[in-house]
Protein backbone atom coordinates (compact mmCIF):
# COMPACT_ATOMS: atom_id res chain seq x y z
CA UNK A 1 0.00 0.00 0.00
CA UNK A 2 1.31 3.35 -1.21
CA UNK A 3 1.80 5.82 1.60
CA UNK A 4 -1.00 8.96 1.52
CA UNK A 5 0.71 12.02 0.15
CA UNK A 6 1.45 14.67 2.56
CA UNK A 7 1.80 18.51 2.50
CA UNK A 8 5.23 20.09 2.82
CA UNK A 9 6.65 20.14 6.10
CA UNK A 10 5.29 23.75 7.88
CA UNK A 11 2.49 24.12 4.91
CA UNK A 12 -0.69 23.39 5.79
CA UNK A 13 -3.61 23.27 3.72
CA UNK A 14 -6.43 25.65 4.62
CA UNK A 15 -9.79 23.07 4.87
CA UNK A 16 -13.21 24.38 4.56
CA UNK A 17 -14.45 24.76 8.13
CA UNK A 18 -11.21 27.04 8.64
CA UNK A 19 -11.09 28.63 5.63
CA UNK A 20 -15.25 30.16 6.12
CA UNK A 21 -13.50 31.38 9.80
CA UNK A 22 -10.66 33.46 7.91
CA UNK A 23 -13.10 34.58 5.04
CA UNK A 24 -15.11 35.54 7.86
CA UNK A 25 -12.27 37.69 9.76
CA UNK A 26 -11.04 39.09 6.18
CA UNK A 27 -14.17 40.75 5.63
CA UNK A 28 -13.45 42.70 8.92
CA UNK A 29 -9.91 43.35 8.69
CA UNK A 30 -10.44 44.64 4.87
CA UNK A 31 -13.18 46.70 5.45
CA UNK A 32 -11.20 48.40 8.42
CA UNK A 33 -7.94 49.15 6.32
CA UNK A 34 -10.40 50.12 3.39
CA UNK A 35 -12.06 52.72 5.24
CA UNK A 36 -8.85 54.38 6.41
CA UNK A 37 -8.61 55.14 2.65
CA UNK A 38 -5.58 52.15 1.45
CA UNK A 39 -6.05 50.41 -1.70
CA UNK A 40 -5.42 47.25 -2.88
CA UNK A 41 -2.83 45.69 -4.83
CA UNK A 42 -1.63 41.99 -5.35
CA UNK A 43 2.18 41.16 -6.05
CA UNK A 44 3.92 38.23 -7.40
CA UNK A 45 5.21 35.51 -4.87
CA UNK A 46 8.25 35.30 -6.21
CA UNK A 47 10.66 38.13 -6.51
CA UNK A 48 14.24 38.34 -7.47
CA UNK A 49 16.64 37.62 -4.87
CA UNK A 50 18.41 40.78 -4.39
CA UNK A 51 14.98 42.71 -3.22
CA UNK A 52 14.73 40.77 -0.01
CA UNK A 53 18.87 40.57 0.49
CA UNK A 54 19.29 44.25 -0.18
CA UNK A 55 16.16 45.24 1.71
CA UNK A 56 15.89 42.86 4.86
CA UNK A 57 19.87 42.89 5.14
CA UNK A 58 21.62 40.06 4.41
CA UNK A 59 22.71 39.54 8.50
CA UNK A 60 19.33 38.48 9.21
CA UNK A 61 17.43 34.99 10.30
CA UNK A 62 15.56 35.67 7.22
CA UNK A 63 18.15 36.70 4.26
CA UNK A 64 20.93 33.74 6.25
CA UNK A 65 18.43 30.71 6.95
CA UNK A 66 15.15 31.05 6.05
CA UNK A 67 14.77 32.24 2.42
CA UNK A 68 13.52 29.77 -0.78
CA UNK A 69 15.51 30.57 -3.13
CA UNK A 70 16.00 28.97 -6.51
CA UNK A 71 17.70 29.43 -9.63
CA UNK A 72 15.79 29.97 -12.50
CA UNK A 73 17.79 30.16 -16.06
CA UNK A 74 20.74 31.71 -14.47
CA UNK A 75 18.21 34.72 -12.17
CA UNK A 76 18.21 33.78 -8.35
CA UNK A 77 14.27 33.89 -7.58
CA UNK A 78 12.90 34.06 -3.75
CA UNK A 79 9.80 32.82 -2.45
CA UNK A 80 8.38 36.32 -1.23
CA UNK A 81 9.14 35.90 3.17
CA UNK A 82 7.45 39.42 4.11
CA UNK A 83 5.51 41.85 1.96
CA UNK A 84 7.31 45.28 2.70
CA UNK A 85 10.21 44.42 0.22
CA UNK A 86 7.74 43.75 -2.57
CA UNK A 87 5.62 46.89 -2.09
CA UNK A 88 8.53 49.02 -1.87
CA UNK A 89 10.05 47.10 -5.12
CA UNK A 90 6.70 47.46 -7.20
CA UNK A 91 6.11 51.44 -5.91
CA UNK A 92 9.33 51.78 -7.48
CA UNK A 93 8.93 49.50 -10.83
CA UNK A 94 5.86 51.51 -12.00
CA UNK A 95 6.76 55.18 -10.26
CA UNK A 96 4.11 55.29 -7.66
CA UNK A 97 6.42 57.83 -5.57
CA UNK A 98 7.12 60.36 -7.50
CA UNK A 99 5.56 63.03 -6.08
CA UNK A 100 2.66 61.07 -4.70
CA UNK A 101 1.61 59.27 -1.74
CA UNK A 102 0.59 56.11 -1.56
CA UNK A 103 -1.59 54.05 1.02
CA UNK A 104 -1.77 50.39 -0.27
CA UNK A 105 -2.43 46.89 1.10
CA UNK A 106 -2.05 43.58 0.04
CA UNK A 107 -2.74 39.53 1.89
CA UNK A 108 -1.49 36.38 0.85
CA UNK A 109 1.31 33.43 1.55
CA UNK A 110 4.48 34.32 2.69
CA UNK A 111 7.50 31.69 3.16
CA UNK A 112 10.03 30.98 5.71
CA UNK A 113 11.99 27.97 6.15
CA UNK A 114 11.54 28.15 10.15
CA UNK A 115 11.19 25.17 12.63
CA UNK A 116 7.62 24.23 12.63
CA UNK A 117 5.75 24.64 15.57
CA UNK A 118 2.04 25.83 16.62
CA UNK A 119 1.54 29.45 15.71
CA UNK A 120 5.35 29.04 13.34
CA UNK A 121 4.45 27.42 9.62
CA UNK A 122 6.64 27.63 6.63
CA UNK A 123 3.91 29.02 4.50
CA UNK A 124 1.67 31.33 6.40
CA UNK A 125 -0.40 34.31 5.65
CA UNK A 126 0.04 38.05 6.03
CA UNK A 127 -2.20 41.51 6.16
CA UNK A 128 0.26 43.72 4.50
CA UNK A 129 -0.51 47.59 4.59
CA UNK A 130 2.03 49.98 4.10
CA UNK A 131 1.94 54.01 3.70
CA UNK A 132 4.72 55.88 1.85
CA UNK A 133 5.52 59.43 1.25
CA UNK A 134 4.58 60.04 4.77
CA UNK A 135 7.26 61.69 7.47
CA UNK A 136 4.78 60.91 10.60
CA UNK A 137 4.10 61.00 13.34
CA UNK A 138 0.42 61.28 12.47
CA UNK A 139 0.56 58.75 10.07
CA UNK A 140 2.89 56.35 12.68
CA UNK A 141 -0.54 56.78 15.06
CA UNK A 142 -3.07 56.39 12.23
CA UNK A 143 -1.51 53.06 11.46
CA UNK A 144 -1.44 51.85 14.91
CA UNK A 145 -4.94 53.34 16.09
CA UNK A 146 -6.65 51.51 12.74
CA UNK A 147 -5.02 48.14 14.07
CA UNK A 148 -6.51 48.79 17.80
CA UNK A 149 -9.89 49.32 16.12
CA UNK A 150 -9.52 46.17 14.83
CA UNK A 151 -8.74 44.85 18.23
CA UNK A 152 -11.84 46.38 19.94
CA UNK A 153 -14.54 45.46 16.51
CA UNK A 154 -13.70 41.74 17.26
CA UNK A 155 -13.70 41.63 20.95
CA UNK A 156 -9.77 41.13 20.71
CA UNK A 157 -9.04 42.07 24.40
CA UNK A 158 -5.65 39.75 25.14
CA UNK A 159 -3.39 42.22 23.65
CA UNK A 160 -1.41 44.53 24.00
CA UNK A 161 1.14 47.38 22.59
CA UNK A 162 4.96 47.69 22.66
CA UNK A 163 6.46 50.51 20.93
CA UNK A 164 10.32 52.17 20.47
CA UNK A 165 12.20 54.49 18.17
CA UNK A 166 15.14 53.15 15.94
CA UNK A 167 16.07 57.02 15.05
CA UNK A 168 18.06 57.73 11.95
CA UNK A 169 20.82 56.14 10.21
CA UNK A 170 22.76 58.19 12.06
CA UNK A 171 22.06 57.98 15.60
CA UNK A 172 21.88 54.19 14.79
CA UNK A 173 25.52 54.40 14.35
CA UNK A 174 26.59 55.57 17.23
CA UNK A 175 24.58 52.97 18.80
CA UNK A 176 25.90 50.28 17.15
CA UNK A 177 29.63 51.01 18.58
CA UNK A 178 28.25 51.48 22.03
CA UNK A 179 26.79 47.71 21.63
CA UNK A 180 30.02 46.50 19.63
CA UNK A 181 31.79 47.92 22.67
CA UNK A 182 29.48 45.75 25.05
CA UNK A 183 29.15 42.53 23.21
CA UNK A 184 33.21 42.05 23.37
CA UNK A 185 33.04 43.29 26.65
CA UNK A 186 31.03 39.85 26.72
CA UNK A 187 32.02 37.74 23.94
CA UNK A 188 33.09 34.71 25.82
CA UNK A 189 29.16 34.15 26.56
CA UNK A 190 28.08 34.90 23.25
CA UNK A 191 26.74 32.11 20.81
CA UNK A 192 27.74 31.05 17.74
CA UNK A 193 25.21 33.18 15.63
CA UNK A 194 26.03 36.37 17.86
CA UNK A 195 29.63 36.44 17.80
CA UNK A 196 29.36 35.89 13.63
CA UNK A 197 26.89 39.15 13.83
CA UNK A 198 29.32 41.24 16.49
CA UNK A 199 31.08 42.86 13.51
CA UNK A 200 28.52 42.58 10.64
CA UNK A 201 25.22 43.52 12.57
CA UNK A 202 25.43 43.53 16.52
CA UNK A 203 22.01 45.09 16.43
CA UNK A 204 20.59 41.58 14.93
CA UNK A 205 21.95 40.35 18.34
CA UNK A 206 19.35 41.65 20.48
CA UNK A 207 16.35 39.90 18.57
CA UNK A 208 17.97 36.14 19.23
CA UNK A 209 15.42 33.82 20.11
CA UNK A 210 18.09 31.71 22.14
CA UNK A 211 17.04 31.78 25.88
CA UNK A 212 20.83 31.72 27.26
CA UNK A 213 21.56 34.79 25.56
CA UNK A 214 18.58 36.79 27.44
CA UNK A 215 20.39 38.01 30.16
CA UNK A 216 23.26 39.41 28.00
CA UNK A 217 21.26 41.01 25.96
CA UNK A 218 19.00 42.22 28.60
CA UNK A 219 21.65 44.33 30.00
CA UNK A 220 23.40 45.87 26.68
CA UNK A 221 22.90 49.30 26.07
CA UNK A 222 19.62 50.95 24.81
CA UNK A 223 19.11 52.71 21.83
CA UNK A 224 16.35 55.09 23.27
CA UNK A 225 20.36 56.96 25.39
CA UNK A 226 21.32 57.37 21.39
CA UNK A 227 18.44 58.90 19.99
CA UNK A 228 19.02 61.94 18.00
CA UNK A 229 16.59 64.94 19.12
CA UNK A 230 14.62 64.80 15.56
CA UNK A 231 13.95 60.89 15.98
CA UNK A 232 13.35 61.72 19.65
CA UNK A 233 10.57 64.76 19.17
CA UNK A 234 8.93 62.16 16.59
CA UNK A 235 8.91 59.56 19.03
CA UNK A 236 7.28 62.26 21.51
CA UNK A 237 4.71 63.07 18.78
CA UNK A 238 3.19 59.40 18.27
CA UNK A 239 3.05 58.96 22.23
CA UNK A 240 1.05 62.08 22.98
CA UNK A 241 -1.10 61.15 19.33
CA UNK A 242 -1.34 57.74 20.63
CA UNK A 243 -2.55 58.92 24.17
CA UNK A 244 -5.39 61.21 22.64
CA UNK A 245 -6.71 58.34 20.82
CA UNK A 246 -7.10 56.57 24.35
CA UNK A 247 -4.43 53.38 22.76
CA UNK A 248 -2.66 51.92 25.89
CA UNK A 249 1.11 51.25 24.94
CA UNK A 250 4.07 50.30 26.70
CA UNK A 251 7.53 51.59 25.39
CA UNK A 252 9.76 48.59 25.14
CA UNK A 253 13.41 50.28 24.78
CA UNK A 254 14.63 46.45 23.52
CA UNK A 255 12.00 46.08 21.00
CA UNK A 256 14.41 46.21 18.01
CA UNK A 257 11.99 43.57 15.04
CA UNK A 258 13.99 41.18 12.67
CA UNK A 259 14.70 43.09 9.71
CA UNK A 260 17.19 45.74 9.19
CA UNK A 261 15.44 48.08 7.21
CA UNK A 262 13.87 49.87 10.18
CA UNK A 263 14.00 53.63 11.63
CA UNK A 264 12.18 55.48 14.30
CA UNK A 265 8.76 53.79 15.03
CA UNK A 266 8.62 50.36 15.48
CA UNK A 267 5.75 48.10 17.09
CA UNK A 268 4.59 44.83 18.03
CA UNK A 269 1.05 43.83 19.49
CA UNK A 270 2.00 41.15 21.84
CA UNK A 271 -0.54 38.47 23.34
CA UNK A 272 -0.43 36.22 26.41
CA UNK A 273 -3.09 33.92 24.63
CA UNK A 274 -0.64 31.88 22.01
CA UNK A 275 2.57 30.90 24.19
CA UNK A 276 5.97 31.92 22.32
CA UNK A 277 4.28 32.86 19.32
CA UNK A 278 2.94 35.65 21.09
CA UNK A 279 3.43 38.77 18.22
CA UNK A 280 0.33 39.11 16.44
CA UNK A 281 1.03 42.22 14.57
CA UNK A 282 4.33 44.12 13.63
CA UNK A 283 5.65 46.90 12.28
CA UNK A 284 7.51 49.96 11.95
CA UNK A 285 8.87 52.87 9.83
CA UNK A 286 11.43 52.02 6.75
CA UNK A 287 12.21 55.98 6.15
CA UNK A 288 15.90 54.51 3.83
CA UNK A 289 14.26 51.79 2.44
CA UNK A 290 12.88 53.40 -1.22
CA UNK A 291 16.05 54.93 -1.98
CA UNK A 292 17.89 51.86 -1.11
CA UNK A 293 16.18 49.51 -3.61
CA UNK A 294 16.82 52.66 -6.20
CA UNK A 295 14.36 54.80 -6.16
CA UNK A 296 13.87 58.68 -4.31
CA UNK A 297 13.79 59.13 -0.97
CA UNK A 298 10.54 58.58 0.40
CA UNK A 299 9.45 57.98 4.04
CA UNK A 300 7.05 55.00 4.91
CA UNK A 301 5.72 52.90 7.43
CA UNK A 302 4.13 49.88 7.39
CA UNK A 303 2.41 46.89 9.55
CA UNK A 304 2.04 43.33 8.63
CA UNK A 305 -0.35 40.83 11.17
CA UNK A 306 0.18 37.22 11.11
CA UNK A 307 -3.45 35.62 9.75
CA UNK A 308 -2.95 32.05 11.45
CA UNK A 309 -2.07 33.97 15.03
CA UNK A 310 -4.96 36.69 14.31
CA UNK A 311 -7.03 33.91 13.77
CA UNK A 312 -6.10 31.84 17.11
CA UNK A 313 -5.94 34.67 18.79
CA UNK A 314 -10.06 35.92 17.60
CA UNK A 315 -10.83 32.10 18.80
CA UNK A 316 -9.03 32.20 22.35
CA UNK A 317 -11.03 35.56 22.80
CA UNK A 318 -14.04 33.52 22.54
CA UNK A 319 -14.77 34.99 19.47
CA UNK A 320 -17.30 33.32 17.09
CA UNK A 321 -18.26 32.59 14.04
CA UNK A 322 -21.43 32.46 11.51
CA UNK A 323 -22.58 29.14 10.68
CA UNK A 324 -21.04 28.13 7.40
CA UNK A 325 -23.99 25.82 6.10
CA UNK A 326 -26.81 26.78 3.22
CA UNK A 327 -30.09 28.26 4.33
CA UNK A 328 -32.13 26.05 2.30
CA UNK A 329 -31.98 22.37 1.70
CA UNK A 330 -34.53 20.91 -0.85
CA UNK A 331 -36.03 17.36 -0.62
CA UNK A 332 -37.57 15.90 -3.71
CA UNK A 333 -39.38 12.67 -3.51
CA UNK A 334 -41.71 11.05 -6.17
CA UNK A 335 -42.91 11.59 -9.60
CA UNK A 336 -41.16 14.59 -11.21
CA UNK A 337 -40.85 16.55 -8.18
CA UNK A 338 -36.73 16.36 -8.70
CA UNK A 339 -36.91 18.95 -12.15
CA UNK A 340 -39.67 20.78 -10.40
CA UNK A 341 -37.37 21.34 -7.49
CA UNK A 342 -34.50 22.19 -9.34
CA UNK A 343 -35.73 24.98 -11.34
CA UNK A 344 -37.68 26.37 -8.64
CA UNK A 345 -34.10 26.35 -6.39
CA UNK A 346 -32.68 28.56 -9.66
CA UNK A 347 -35.74 30.94 -9.00
CA UNK A 348 -35.23 31.12 -5.69
CA UNK A 349 -31.74 31.98 -6.76
CA UNK A 350 -32.75 34.71 -8.94
CA UNK A 351 -35.16 36.18 -6.37
CA UNK A 352 -33.06 36.17 -3.07
CA UNK A 353 -29.41 36.12 -4.45
CA UNK A 354 -28.08 36.69 -1.09
CA UNK A 355 -29.49 33.55 0.31
CA UNK A 356 -28.13 30.02 -0.33
CA UNK A 357 -30.00 26.99 -1.56
CA UNK A 358 -29.09 23.35 -1.72
CA UNK A 359 -30.49 21.23 -4.11
CA UNK A 360 -30.46 17.80 -3.16
CA UNK A 361 -28.52 16.09 -6.20
CA UNK A 362 -28.70 12.26 -7.30
CA UNK A 363 -32.14 11.43 -5.45
CA UNK A 364 -32.59 9.08 -2.89
CA UNK A 365 -35.23 8.08 -0.86
CA UNK A 366 -37.16 10.78 1.88
CA UNK A 367 -35.05 9.69 4.53
CA UNK A 368 -31.71 9.83 3.33
CA UNK A 369 -32.62 12.98 1.83
CA UNK A 370 -33.28 14.59 5.04
CA UNK A 371 -30.44 13.44 6.62
CA UNK A 372 -28.28 14.95 3.85
CA UNK A 373 -30.46 18.51 4.26
CA UNK A 374 -29.89 17.78 8.88
CA UNK A 375 -26.12 17.62 7.87
CA UNK A 376 -25.53 20.05 5.17
CA UNK A 377 -26.33 22.11 8.74
CA UNK A 378 -28.78 24.31 6.59
CA UNK A 379 -31.89 25.90 8.70
CA UNK A 380 -35.00 25.27 6.59
CA UNK A 381 -35.62 21.79 4.09
CA UNK A 382 -38.05 22.85 1.24
CA UNK A 383 -39.62 19.28 0.65
CA UNK A 384 -41.70 18.85 -2.57
CA UNK A 385 -43.49 15.26 -2.60
CA UNK A 386 -46.29 14.38 -5.44
CA UNK A 387 -48.77 15.75 -3.65
CA UNK A 388 -47.46 19.32 -2.67
CA UNK A 389 -46.36 19.10 -6.86
CA UNK A 390 -49.96 18.87 -8.22
CA UNK A 391 -51.07 21.20 -5.19
CA UNK A 392 -48.95 24.34 -6.62
CA UNK A 393 -47.63 24.23 -3.21
CA UNK A 394 -44.66 23.27 -0.96
CA UNK A 395 -43.24 22.07 2.67
CA UNK A 396 -41.05 24.19 4.38
CA UNK A 397 -39.40 22.50 7.47
CA UNK A 398 -37.66 24.46 10.20
CA UNK A 399 -34.51 22.33 11.05
CA UNK A 400 -33.15 23.92 14.07
CA UNK A 401 -36.16 24.19 15.74
CA UNK A 402 -39.38 22.41 16.96
CA UNK A 403 -41.66 24.47 15.00
CA UNK A 404 -44.12 23.02 12.86
CA UNK A 405 -43.84 22.26 9.09
CA UNK A 406 -45.71 25.09 6.87
CA UNK A 407 -47.29 24.37 3.63
CA UNK A 408 -46.66 27.28 1.15
CA UNK A 409 -48.07 28.43 -1.66
CA UNK A 410 -45.34 28.21 -5.07
CA UNK A 411 -46.14 32.05 -5.63
CA UNK A 412 -45.67 32.62 -2.39
CA UNK A 413 -42.58 31.30 -1.77
CA UNK A 414 -40.21 33.93 -2.26
CA UNK A 415 -41.96 36.60 -0.27
CA UNK A 416 -42.15 34.25 2.50
CA UNK A 417 -38.55 32.93 2.56
CA UNK A 418 -37.48 36.46 2.48
CA UNK A 419 -38.95 37.22 5.82
CA UNK A 420 -38.15 33.56 7.09
CA UNK A 421 -34.33 34.40 5.85
CA UNK A 422 -33.74 37.32 7.90
CA UNK A 423 -35.23 36.80 10.77
P1 LIG B 1 8.30 36.24 15.39
O1 LIG B 1 8.95 37.16 16.37
O2 LIG B 1 7.17 35.45 15.96
O3 LIG B 1 9.28 35.41 14.62
P2 LIG B 1 8.48 38.18 13.33
O4 LIG B 1 8.91 39.38 14.05
O5 LIG B 1 9.49 37.39 12.58
O6 LIG B 1 7.62 37.22 14.31
P3 LIG B 1 7.31 39.66 11.21
O7 LIG B 1 8.33 39.39 10.21
O8 LIG B 1 7.25 40.97 11.87
O9 LIG B 1 7.31 38.53 12.33
O10 LIG B 1 5.85 39.33 10.60
C1 LIG B 1 4.67 39.94 11.09
C2 LIG B 1 3.71 38.92 11.63
O11 LIG B 1 3.62 37.77 10.79
C3 LIG B 1 4.10 38.35 12.98
O12 LIG B 1 3.70 39.21 13.98
C4 LIG B 1 3.33 37.05 13.00
O13 LIG B 1 1.97 37.27 13.35
C5 LIG B 1 3.39 36.62 11.57
N1 LIG B 1 4.44 35.62 11.34
C6 LIG B 1 5.76 35.84 11.15
N2 LIG B 1 6.41 34.69 10.93
C7 LIG B 1 5.47 33.70 10.97
C8 LIG B 1 5.50 32.29 10.79
N3 LIG B 1 6.62 31.65 10.50
N4 LIG B 1 4.33 31.59 10.91
C9 LIG B 1 3.18 32.23 11.18
N5 LIG B 1 3.08 33.56 11.35
C10 LIG B 1 4.21 34.30 11.24
MG1 LIG C 1 10.54 35.66 12.96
Amino acid sequence: MSKKPQTVRGMNDILPEVAAKWRHLEGEVESIIEAYGYLHVRLPLLEHTEVFRRSIGEVTDIVEKEMYTFADDGDSLTLRPEATASMVRAGITHGLFHNQRQKLWTVGPMFRRERPQAGRYRQFHQYDVEAMGYEGPDIDAELIIMSARLWQRLGIDRIHLEINSLGTAESRASYRDALVEYFNGVKSQLDEDSIRRLDKNPLRILDTKNPEMQAIVAAAPLMIDHLDEASAEHFDGLKLLLDAAGVKYEVNPRLVRGLDYYSRTVFEWVTDALGSQNAVCAGGRYDGLVEKLGGRPTPAIGWAMGVERFVALYEACGGEFPATGPDVYFVAVGEGTAEKAFALAEQLRDALPEARFESNLGGGSFKAQMKRADRSGAGYALILGEQELSEGRIGLKPLRSKDEQESIALDELAAVLQVRLSG
